[in-house]
């Protein structure tokens, strides 16, 4: 970040953090990274943990100019200050603690001052400052502004450098010079393929939620590549071709958050069975909540064989829930049970199974070592729960093989979070691995060897990273997007 923006140069600023400081892990020139890394034990371990950059596997991330030109209030971006910041994950800690949603809606209002804003935060902040949402913030608050306490005072310090941050090519700063990331695997939340202008840094999943039962009045608006609508079930699955010809070549994977409507038990639909159903979706005709599931349950297996075909790994939502009030714990334990079905099913998929599948970790364990096919992803978990994300890892590593697991994404729609999520993933695969070194279950070597597949390799390799950037290097919606000048 520039002088300007932070009133520190970078040097200063990792030198008055007192983390990651060039002096600390004896690095110099280039090879000085400046992450923050929340307060790693120093050793070898921590030195490559701190230099190795992470292939994000998980973000919400809008298109960067969806922030630079943000003018009003849209979904998934209520406002451009700094409240935007509080507003994935951590509102729903605040509104858990007791922060009614008529302050939340007036905290995160565009017209609001910083002064009203902190006065309605204040009371709460207190009660939720210490959980993984709140730390990825802080973290992320002192790294990129400086801010180390947020009180009635630093908050318009905060105020001010956030405002000045979001500028064309922040988010290559934030990720690549803050967050320490090369790459995220973005799911947009806007489109089922992202045509990014960023397709360097933003590489991006096919989203299938849109063609499934679940996918809102998709039906009657998505075009094949004639620009045809479905007016029949064979004309559905055109669109859904369309969609995978078409983006499937640029695609890392192809994800779905069904989870958050419905179990995972997809039966096989044929599409003779599946057709009446469509008509009458088409038709916007009742449907009984067996017939909506049939025919997602054929979507989904149609999804998958396609994605199987293009050589897509299929990303499933698994375990808790985003958000407050909703989470239906009893459908949720069913996944991991669901999962082993699917998987058992289609021996020729990669399933990722996200967020280990939290609070049921230890069961979706078990299947990343019975399956061949089956690969956990500990996206978001670190700041769910930090410390059953370390003791999953650390688990992990003694009980299923080294490449089925990631570990990292920082699932958010604002990008500076990452920063902090970022940090605390580091600290926690660092713990991990010293931990294990200590107890003589991993030689220093055998520690120091894990940590690239781990934080990058198994990635690269699972979703054919490199590949996909040479093919997106030449995409047609490829923009380019000038960088923040360098940090000195
Ligand atoms: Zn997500």
């Amino acid at each position: 970040m520039k002088k300007s923006s932070s009133g520190l140069s970078r040097r200063e600023a990792v030198t008055h953090s007192g983390i990651a400081t060039a002096a600390l892990l004896g690095l110099s020139g280039n090879s000085a990274h400046a992450y923050a890394d929340a307060g790693i034990r120093r050793d070898d371990v921590a030195r490559v943990i701190t230099e190795t950059l992470f292939a994000d596997t998980h973000e919400h991330l809008v298109e960067e100019h969806s922030r630079t030109e943000w003018s009003q209030p849209v979904p998934l971006l209520p406002c451009d200050d700094w409240a935007l910041l509080f507003s994935h994950y951590l509102n729903s800690d605040l509104i858990v603690a007791g922060m009614p949603p008529k302050d939340y809606a007036r905290f995160t209002s565009p017209t609001e001052t910083t002064d009203t804003k902190w006065r309605l935060l204040e009371p709460h902040w207190k009660h939720v400052r210490h959980t993984g949402y709140a730390r990825a913030v802080r973290i992320a608050i002192e790294h990129l502004y400086d801010v180390t306490e947020l009180n009635e005072r630093t908050v318009h310090q905060l105020a001010e450098r956030h405002t000045a941050l979001v500028r064309p090519g922040f988010y290559a700063t934030v990720l690549r010079e803050h967050a320490g990331v090369e790459t995220c695997q973005v799911n947009s939340l806007q489109a089922p393929f992202m045509e990014s202008r960023q397709p360097d840094l933003l590489l991006q999943d096919l989203s299938i939620v849109a063609f499934g039962a679940f996918g809102g009045s998709n039906w009657n608006t998505m075009t094949d590549a004639q620009g045809s609508k479905a007016t029949d079930l064979a004309g559905w699955h055109r669109i859904i071709d369309h969609y995978f010809e078409k983006y499937g070549p640029y695609a890392v994977a192809v994800k779905s958050q069904t989870a958050y409507q419905r179990r995972l038990n997809f039966a096989g639909v044929s599409a003779e069975s599946a057709a009446p159903i469509f008509a009458k979706l088409l038709a916007k005709e009742p449907v009984t909540p067996a017939e909506r599931q049939a025919f997602d349950d054929h979507i989904f297996w149609y999804c998958v064989g396609k994605a199987t075909a293009h050589n897509l790994p299929v990303k499933l939502h698994t375990g808790y829930f985003a958000g407050h009030g909703s989470m239906p714990l009893e459908r949720v334990s069913t996944n991991p049970g669901d999962a082993a079905d699917l998987l058992r099913r289609a021996p020729e998929t990669t399933f990722v199974l996200m967020h280990i599948g939290y609070p049921y970790q230890e069961a979706i364990l078990s299947l990343a070592k019975h399956y061949p096919n089956a690969v956990i992803d500990l996206c978001w978990t670190w700041i769910i729960n930090p410390e059953a994300s370390a003791r999953y890892l650390r688990d992990h590593l003694v009980t299923a093989p080294s490449n089925k697991i990631l570990t990292f994404g920082g699932d958010y729609i604002p990008v500076e979070p990452i920063v902090g999520h970022a940090a605390i993933a580091r600290r926690g695969i660092a713990r991990t691995l010293q931990g294990l070194e200590a107890d003589g279950w991993l030689t220093r070597a055998e520690a120091v060897e894990l940590v690239e597949p781990l934080m990058r390799g198994t990635a690269r390799r699972l979703f054919r990273v490199e590949e996909k950037l040479k093919r997106l290097a030449t995409a047609p919606w490829r923009q380019v997007v000038p960088s923040v000048p360098a940090v000195k």
